[in-house]
C-alpha cells in the first residue's frame, strides 16, 4: 500500500465542524460513525475518506473500486448509483482511472442531462402558458437563452444551473400572478445537479474545476461521491448572524450529528421550518439516533455525554415546536450535571 494522499487538512477544510467550537469537535469525533438522524445512513468518518484516498489518483479503477466498496452502503443515492456504474465501467476497463471512465460516458451522460433540464424549461413553459401576454414574453426570453445554452453551449459558454436560477428569480419577481411566480420559481430548482442526478455528477466531474482551473481528478471523484455521507455537526437552533441575538449556541445541548448533505440542504433555515417540510426526516431516524447514543452510554461508553440525550431531546422538543418527542427512557445511567438549570 502506499501512504495516504489526502493530509488531513483538507478534510476538515471542507467539513462543517467550523464554528461548534470544542463540544463540536469532540462530538462529530465521537459520534460521527451512527445513523445520520435525518435521512438515516450510517454516517461516514474523516477517517474513512482517508482510507478511500489512500491510492493515488492515477490507480487504475480496477484496484480503487474494491476500496470503495466497502462505503458502498453509506453512500447517498446518486452517489451509491456512480459507484456501480464505475465498477460496471472497470469491469471493461480495469487499467483506466476513474477520472478516464468518467471521460468514457461523458458524451451519453450529456444528453441524457440535457434531456432532463429541457423537460424542467418544458414544465416552466406550461406554467407561463397561463401568464398574461406580457408577463409571458419576460419568461420567454429568459427560457430561449436557457435552451440555446442547453443545446448549443460549449466548453466556454455552457448552461449553469445557479445562474439560470437566478435569472429565473429575477423573472418571477415581476410578475403580478404571484402563485404562478412561486411554483416556476419551484420548478427551477428542479434543475438537474451533481448531488440528485447521476448524469450531472458524471458531467461535473468529467469537466475542469471552474475555481481552480484544475482538471478533476479520480480523488475529487471519491471526495465527492463520500463527502455528502459524512458526518457533521449542526446546530438545532441555526447559528446565524441575520438570526437574533446570532441564533444558537455552541453547546452540546444545541448539537446533532447529522450528514454533510442533511446538513448543507438546510443551511440557516429554523428547525421548526425543516422539519415541517422535510417530516419524513425527523421520524424514526432521530429516535435511533438517540438509542444508539442511550446504548453506548448504558454500556460505559461516551463519557462526558452523559446529560446529552436528555439535553438534546428538550432542545428539540422545544425547536420543534412538540412535534418531535424522543424517548430516552432506556437510559440507565443518572445524569449529573446540573441539568435543571436547562430549559424545559
Ligand atoms: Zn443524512
Amino acid at each position: 500500500m502506499s501512504k495516504n494522499y489526502l493530509d488531513s487538512s483538507a478534510i476538515d477544510v471542507v467539513s462543517f465542524s467550523g464554528g461548534t467550537g470544542a463540544d463540536g469537535k469532540r462530538m462529530r469525533k465521537r459520534l460521527a460513525g451512527i445513523h445520520c438522524p435525518c435521512c438515516g445512513i450510517k454516517m461516514l468518518t474523516p477517517a474513512d475518506i482517508k482510507k478511500a484516498l489512500i491510492l493515488p489518483p492515477d490507480s487504475p479503477s480496477k484496484e480503487v473500486i474494491p476500496v470503495l466498496k466497502k462505503y458502498s452502503n453509506q453512500l447517498h443515492e446518486v452517489e451509491k448509483s456512480t459507484l456501480q456504474l464505475l465498477e460496471v465501467l472497470s469491469n471493461k476497463y480495469p487499467e483506466k482511472n476513474l477520472r478516464e471512465l468518467f471521460d468514457a460516458v461523458r458524451s451519453e451522460n450529456l444528453i441524457s442531462l440535457y434531456k432532463d433540464e429541457l423537460k424542467i424549461i418544458d414544465r416552466i413553459k406550461a406554467v407561463g402558458s397561463f401568464l398574461s401576454e406580457e408577463s409571458k414574453k419576460k419568461l420567454d426570453a429568459t427560457l430561449i437563452s436557457a435552451e440555446d445554452l442547453i443545446i448549443n453551449g460549449n466548453y466556454d459558454s455552457t448552461f449553469k444551473r445557479r445562474a439560470f436560477i437566478g435569472k429565473i428569480g429575477d423573472v418571477v419577481y415581476t410578475l403580478c400572478e404571484k402563485d404562478a411566480a412561486d411554483t416556476i420559481f419551484e420548478i427551477a430548482h428542479e434543475m438537474p445537479r451533481a448531488g440528485n442526478n447521476r448524469s450531472a455528477f458524471i458531467v461535473k466531474f468529467s469537466e475542469k474545476n471552474p475555481a481552480t482551473g484544475l482538471e478533476r481528478n479520480s480523488h475529487d471523484i471519491i471526495k465527492a461521491m463520500m463527502m455528502p455521507s459524512l458526518g457533521t455537526v449542526e446546530h438545532v437552533r441555526a447559528k446565524s448572524p441575520l438570526v437574533k441575538n446570532g441564533g444558537g449556541s455552541n453547546e452540546m445541548h444545541n448539537y446533532i450529528v447529522e450528514c454533510s448533505r442533511d446538513n448543507n440542504m438546510r443551511d440557516c433555515m429554523p428547525f421548526r421550518e425543516f422539519v415541517k417540510k422535510h417530516p419524513q426526516f425527523y421520524g424514526e431516524n432521530i429516535q435511533r439516533y438517540i438509542d444508539a447514543i442511550i446504548e453506548k452510554l448504558n454500556h460505559g461508553e461516551l463519557k462526558g455525554f452523559e446529560n446529552y440525550p436528555l439535553q438534546i431531546s428538550r432542545t428539540l422538543r422545544r425547536q420543534s415546536k412538540g412535534k418531535i418527542k424522543l424517548d430516552i427512557s432506556a437510559l440507565n445511567i443518572p445524569c449529573n450535571e446540573n441539568i435543571q438549570k436547562m430549559p424545559k
